[in-house]
């Protein structure tokens, strides 16, 4: 099955909103396979968001990434990369739907609650940039069975 990779950024841990935000993937069915907390550093940010290093607000996504602890995440589940993107809601806080986690919890494009890959190659690349293999666990769900039809659980 498809694993993604989660941040909860700095804003989430200052608000208190871990739990809310985790309590989401876990109702959906997603199955946590990984989780730690750390303080992020420029490196391995200025790697992580390479696509935008040569907008003007790089320097301020640094510094806001950095800003506190992250919580980071591995999900597991059928399609888990594109079923975490719908959750997540788009970019833009002020523009996510009601009822995604960046639509209720955020107003800011920057400050925008989570970070989740955008497809499974990303998803992929960004597992290994933050876990080393010895953080991920593959355990069986207790609970499988009754999250999706046998058809589902055949990858
Ligand atoms: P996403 O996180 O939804 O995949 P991007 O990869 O385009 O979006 O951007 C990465 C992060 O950079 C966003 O989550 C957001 O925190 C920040 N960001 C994106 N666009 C802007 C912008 N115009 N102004 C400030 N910050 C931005």
């Amino acid at each position: 099955m498809e694993k993604t990779f989660v941040i909860l950024k700095p804003g989430t841990v200052q608000r208190g909103l871990i739990g809310e935000i985790i309590n989401r993937f876990e109702k959906k069915g997603l199955q946590l396979v990984g989780m730690k907390m750390v303080q992020l550093t420029p490196g391995i940010l200025t790697e992580h968001y390479s696509h935008l290093s040569s907008k003007p607000f790089f320097p301020s996504i640094l510094a806001s990434m950095m800003a506190a602890p992250v919580i980071l995440c591995c999900w597991k589940g059928a399609d888990a990369v594109a079923v975490v993107r719908t959750l997540c809601g788009v970019t833009n806080s002020r523009e996510a739907n009601p009822g995604t986690i960046r639509g209720d919890f955020g107003m800011s494009i920057q400050e925008n609650v989570v970070h989740a890959s955008d497809s499974p190659e990303a998803a992929e690349t960004e597992i290994k940039r933050f876990f080393n293999a010895q953080e991920l666990y593959d355990y069986e769900s207790a609970t499988v069975h009754f999250t999706y039809a046998p058809n589902e659980l055949k990858d």
